[in-house]
């Protein structure tokens, strides 16, 4: 169904206090498309640091320069420079009434620098959704995945393919391949998920934790995570299943 300003949820936040999301998985496992797709209907920020560093990369910063060649290499960018550029962005007005963390944290030590982050700030324990993907499904999904540098959206050549090939449905821009897409550089970063990333689940003791199986559509996804968001959400009256 289109989503209507009659049938929007008023997002007010979990028992009057500001919502934290993470959203888990290894690389390809469609956290871009769902962290959209959630943002649409909550109003709260997705923020990926996989995106900040992006923009970091393209305006040629430092912190850019640095991050290019670990990035392309499929590692991961030092946790010092990671935790401080998400430190500032969530200090934006934007993140008030909550916000959305996707590919944050990806190490331990960025978990514990959350943990204090939000202790400082007075915010909630933040809410696991962790879209787990079999690492072989992986491969071939994230060698088929193309993006559209100007808005983000991401397309996928194997379910997901754009009205007219290479070409962006919402702005018309050519749509390109990720560096770090490409086959030896997906191994790469699949074996530092395993390592690095996937421990944090333990880091976080299962708490407020919902596993999601990631193999399936995008819709199909996005209704197991409204059914686990919609008893957090205090509604104006109207379905969850009414906006999308
Ligand atoms: P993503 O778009 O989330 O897959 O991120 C793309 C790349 O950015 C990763 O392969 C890492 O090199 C880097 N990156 C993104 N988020 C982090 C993070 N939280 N910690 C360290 N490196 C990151």
């Amino acid at each position: 169904m289109t989503p209507s300003a009659e049938n929007y949820i008023v997002w007010i936040g979990f028992e009057g206090k500001t919502l934290v999301l993470l959203l888990f998985g290894p690389p390809g496992c469609g956290k871009g498309t769902q962290s959209r797709l959630i943002t649409n209907w909550l109003h709260v920020p997705a923020i990926s640091t996989g995106d900040l560093l992006r923009a970091e990369v393209a305006a040629g910063t430092d912190l850019g320069k640095l991050a290019k060649g670990i990035m392309a290499a499929g590692g991961l960018v030092g946790d010092d420079l990671v935790n401080a550029m998400l430190a500032r962005r969530l200090e934006s007005d934007d993140c008030r009434d909550g916000f959305l963390l996707d590919g944050y944290p990806r190490t331990v030590e960025q978990a514990e620098f959350l943990d204090c982050l939000l202790a400082k700030r007075c915010l909630p324990a933040p809410i696991l959704l962790h879209l787990d993907v079999p690492n072989d499904a992986l491969v071939s999904r994230m060698t088929s995945r193309r993006e559209c540098p100007a808005c983000r959206r991401i397309y996928n050549l194997l379910h997901q393919r754009p009205l007219k090939e290479g070409i962006c449905d919402d702005d018309r821009t050519p749509l390109i391949t990720r560096k770090d897409d490409k086959e030896e550089t997906v191994r790469e970063r699949l074996d530092t998920y395993e390592r690095v990333t996937r421990p944090v689940l333990a880091h976080y003791d299962y708490q407020n934790y919902h596993q999601i199986r990631g193999d399936r559509s995008p819709n199909y996804i996005f209704e197991e995570i409204v059914g686990v968001l919609e008893p957090f959400a205090n509604r104006n009256g109207n379905s969850a299943s009414g906006t999308h």
